[in-house]
């Protein structure tokens, strides 16, 4: 870490000699305007503390978002309470030019199981507030447990009227199961395939991401949206990625648009990095080489361990072509993978510990494999290739491995729909899974599709199906474990209403769902 003292010396061979203080570069006009422009956020919670993030933007949208290419010292502050009266920590982070200025302060040292309030400081400019929570001791016996859990937020498709309801729950963490951003850019108004109008709400600023630039800033205009602020504010988050951090069905290094390999890999290095730089996680998770190790475990004392999955990238290739395709000779290929195997070995000894009352998978693609017909002229079943239906032979061998523990729940983002299900092993359920919807992405919605009366007669291990946009609750005892469906009533104009369109509860040690 640079000193300030070392900060000021090293300033003074360039234009910014005689410089000694941030409020000092902001009166010289170095800093045009405030810098706290895209808001606070925390995550990757742990007993003794968690990730406190900003990023320095004055300018959000502008090139280098307005600063000045070198480093500048930060204060951060943890307080007991929402006054500052208490101060429980406090310091001095560098945000540097080669990560676009963000900040990424891993706080430790704090109690476990309680609520922290933070800020930063920057010469005489102060960041919003931030509220952030310490897990459980992992030896500690909690009753009880309430977080949230959403994802596939695209700016153009809708409003973030659900984060702004999300921000106001009384959550312990929530888990971010990716497309945090879009990659791509609509031209304009457009259509869903089961028929209903898709307006373009509000539009990306450039087109298509590629480099880190591009990715840059698609990440500054998503959190110029003051809702997504409220909710990255006021949660601990639990970030992972999917697809459109990087690319559409991206999986390795193969991307849907057929890139030669090496050229794919230096995208994904670049939307990687924009990725880390805009997410409240540990050092741990910076890419190396390209890559970074993000499947990582949370555990709420002896209630839930959380495992969060990377299935993006380690997958093999989406077999067939990719695509909603009838069954074809590579769903079954029995070198297909979904993890590496290192992951893989590393989610069953975790699942096999029998430490936590629940074991979470918290993942991105549906592991249910679902006949997809919607019509009626299909003779044959139809399968997501991109979901885990395409990879049968690690699915099987996973839900073989997690038979008998009776208290598995896997928790899926990427349908821009809701479901609740029934994973079996070919012979008996063996756990269940839910599917939160989407923030936005693919807007208003309603409550079901055109065509979903088919999927549900033809899916009978789906309980629940809807298309409405929201997120997902999930109230977790020793005991029970509820999943309440939060949806709102429209995206495609601000100040939707929220409701609790059902409520799917599993009680331990038997693996079956009942809706309320
Ligand atoms: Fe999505
Ligand atoms: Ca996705």
């Amino acid at each position: 870490m640079l000193t300030r003292r070392q900060f000021v010396s090293s300033a003074a061979i360039g234009p910014l000699a005689l410089i000694g203080a941030p409020a000092i570069l902001r009166a010289q006009g170095l800093l045009h305007a405030y810098p706290f422009t895209l808001g606070v956020t925390s995550g990757d919670p742990a007993p003794d503390g968690f990730v406190l993030w900003t990023r320095l933007a004055p300018v959000p949208t502008d090139r280098h978002g307005g600063m000045p290419m070198v480093p500048m010292p930060v204060q951060w502050e943890v307080a007991m309470d929402e006054h500052f009266a208490t101060i429980a920590a406090a310091g001095e982070a560098i945000a540097r030019p080669e990560l676009g200025h963000s900040v990424h302060v891993e706080v430790g040292g704090l109690l476990p199981d309680r609520p922290y309030w933070y800020r930063f400081t920057l010469g005489g400019d102060r960041s919003p507030q931030g509220r952030a929570r310490t897990l459980p001791l992992p030896g500690s016996s909690p009753q009880s447990l309430r977080f949230g859990v959403c994802g596939c937020q695209n700016y153009e498709d809708g409003h973030y009227t659900a984060l702004r309801h999300l921000a106001a729950e009384d959550l312990a963490f929530v888990y971010h199961y990716g497309d945090f951003i879009y990659e791509n850019a609509r031209p304009g108004p457009g259509i869903t395939p089961w028929g209903q109008a898709l307006p373009l709400v509000r539009s990306h600023v450039g087109q298509e991401c590629f480099d880190l630039a591009d990715y840059r800033l698609r990440y500054a205009q998503y959190l110029t949206d003051p809702d997504l602020q409220a909710a990255r504010a006021a949660h601990s988050w639990l970030s992972s990625f999917d697809d459109h951090e990087i690319g559409n069905n991206w999986v390795s290094d193969m991307d849907a648009k057929g890139a030669p390999a090496d050229i794919f890999l230096l995208r994904r290095q670049a939307a990687l990095q924009a990725w880390y730089e805009y997410m409240p996680v540990r050092a741990a998770l910076l890419p190396r080489g390209g890559a970074t190790t993000a499947y990582r475990e949370a555990r709420f004392g002896d209630l839930l361990a959380m495992d969060v999955l990377d299935t993006r990238s380690y997958r093999s290739d989406q077999p067939c072509g990719d695509g909603f395709k009838p069954r074809c000779a590579g769903m079954s290929d029995r070198t297909a993978h979904v993890l590496s195997n290192e992951e893989e070995r590393w989610l069953l000894r975790n699942m096999k510990r029998k430490t936590t009352r629940w074991n979470c998978m918290a993942q991105q693609v549906m592991m249910m494999s679902l006949d997809r017909r919607m019509t009626p002229d299909m003779p044959e079943k139809i399968y997501n290739l991109d979901s885990w239906a395409g990879y049968e032979v690690p699915r099987r061998r996973i839900l073989s491995r997690i038979k008998g523990l009776d208290n598995v729940v896997v928790l899926t983002g990427d349908e821009h729909q809701n479901f609740a299900g029934i994973l079996d092993d070919g012979n008996r359920p063996v756990a269940v899974e839910f599917v939160s919807t989407s923030i936005s992405s693919g807007g208003d919605g309603s409550d079901l599709r055109v065509g979903s009366d088919r999927m549900r007669a033809n899916n009978p291990q789906v309980k629940f199906l809807n298309d409405q946009r929201g997120y997902l609750t999930c109230d977790v005892t020793p005991d029970n474990w509820r999943t309440n469906f939060m949806v709102v009533d429209r995206v495609s104009r601000p100040g939707g209403a929220i409701t609790r369109r059902a409520a799917a509860t599993v009680a331990r040690g038997d693996v079956g769902i009942s809706m309320s």
